[in-house]
């Protein structure tokens, strides 16, 4: 399973220096060489090869198939794709001697790439280290199969659903690795969630390799039981889908951020958490000064990127758990959960925001204008902040107390964080745009 959109926040391959390239490289060279021993050792047999063929068969009824509900999902989202093909590399991986399943990767993968990447704008190469990884991958799973006396087992031997397990946990650690390995060295400061993707990804991928183990032993003892692996997978197509529709509809897609809704959402939980429990939490207002001048001088479009920049800037400066979120047009709003209540949290809270504050004052954003390009400096924002208890126990609350606060800042000159029940917090000024 892969995604390729270079949506924010979502993984991206490559960064291409020269480290990921070398990195790749290795990989693709590693795979070749050891997909063509296995085809070298290759015994000449008459019933693998018919298993490769009905796996090789299935996958590409598979796409098909899959095709239809992608695009539905297409029309959600330009620029991403899930392939559950792993069901059956992973069945091949089991089940057939090590070059004839890598034969069937290669097949399912050049057949993906017809029907699916290819139409899709990603990259030749791309697919192609995705090809490697897989074909890594599967090796791995296979050889700790076989290790436990391969498939089919022999029913007197517990050791072989021992073994299926220990292949899908050796499948996905590989095939991680690889891809966290090129992203570590793409980027200067990946994230976790970068490197090894999200948690219900994983979860994904550790469920469609289930049904491939499935479908190994169902090949290996009544072959046509297969066929009922066909609709679950299918059905977890369409899970793929909703969670999609459900990700989308929570970002905004200016900036990649939480959108309005889906930021009270999540704010109302922590706040009622907060409440529940005694502890403290703050809100942060931000509301981007003189934008209006932005727009003027460089344009809408420039001012889009603008906005983009500033929300980047915005969740790098905090936790992975503080919730940022896009609350309309040039305005942000940042939940940070688990701060000390009282005075504590409040001083936390301000020393949060002056990082953000000066962040944005240095921010410089090169954008694309009629004229050619520019860069937008003497960018500057204004904050106002409250916090749960002191300033209120409900959102609503907390909101209006950090409104006020907001609108202290802005009527102070601009370019000043204020906090609720803390007005005159000393702040330095700096002219902006
Ligand atoms: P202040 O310091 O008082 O906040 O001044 P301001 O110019 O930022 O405030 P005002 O509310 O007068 O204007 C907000 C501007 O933000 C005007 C509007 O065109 C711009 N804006 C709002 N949403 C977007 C957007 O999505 N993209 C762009 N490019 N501009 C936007
Ligand atoms: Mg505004
Ligand atoms: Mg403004």
């Amino acid at each position: 399973m892969d995604e390729p959109s270079p949506a924010p926040g979502s993984r991206t391959l490559w960064g291409l220096g020269p480290g990921p390239l070398g990195l790749a490289l290795v990989v693709e060279l590693t795979a070749v060489a050891v997909a063509v021993a296995g085809l070298v050792a290759l015994p000449a047999a008459g019933q693998p090869l018919l298993l490769a063929l009905g796996l090789t068969a299935l996958s590409v009824v598979h796409t098909e198939l899959a095709t239809g509900i992608e695009r539905v999902r297409r029309r959600a989202s330009e620029n991403s794709y899930f392939d559950l093909s792993s069901v059956w590399t992973f069945a091949a991986a089991l089940l057939l001697p090590p070059g004839l399943a890598a034969v069937v990767i290669v097949l399912v993968y050049v057949h993906l790439w017809h029907r699916v990447w290819a139409p899709a704008g990603i990259p030749l190469y791309r697919h192609v280290f995705t090809t490697a990884t897989v074909l890594l991958a599967a090796r791995a799973a296979h050889e700790v199969v076989a290790l436990a006396g391969g498939l089919p087992a022999d029913p007197t031997q517990p050791g072989v659903v021992l073994a299926v397990g220990l292949a899908v946990g050796s499948y996905v650690l590989v095939n991680t690795l690889l891809v966290g390995a090129v992203i570590a060295l793409s980027g200067p400061r990946p994230v976790l969630r970068d490197l090894f993707g999200r948690w219900d990804d994983n979860a994904l991928e550790v469920a469609t390799l289930c049904m491939g183990a499935l479908a190994a032993v169902a090949l290996a003892s009544t072959p046509a039981l297969v066929a009922l692996v066909l609709p679950p997978i299918l059905v977890l197509h369409r899970a793929v889908l909703v969670r999609q529709l459900e990700q989308e509809a929570s970002t905004d897609a200016k900036t990649g951020l939480l959108n309005a809704a889906a930021w009270q959402t999540q704010a109302l939980r922590v706040v009622d958490r907060a409440r529940r429990t005694g502890s403290g939490a703050g809100v942060l207002m931000l509301d981007l000064d003189h934008f209006k001048i932005v727009n003027d001088t460089h344009g809408h479009l420039a001012g889009d990127d603008v906005l983009a920049a500033v929300a980047a800037e915005l969740r790098a400066e905090v936790r992975s758990h503080d919730v940022v979120g896009r609350f309309g047009g040039e305005e942000f709003v940042v939940l940070l959960p688990d701060l000390p209540a009282g005075g504590t949290g409040r001083t936390e809270l301000w020393r949060v925001a002056e990082r953000l504050r000066d962040r944005v004052s240095r921010l410089d954003v090169g954008v694309a204008t009629s004229g050619g390009l520019r860069t937008v400096t003497g960018l500057s924002v204004s904050i106002g902040g409250a916090t749960v208890p002191t300033d209120g126990t409900t959102l609503d609350q907390v909101l209006t107390a950090a409104d006020a606060s907001l609108y202290e800042a802005k009527a102070g000159g601009r370019n000043l964080v204020r906090i609720a029940a803390d007005a005159h917090v000393p702040s330095p000024r700096r002219p902006t745009a």
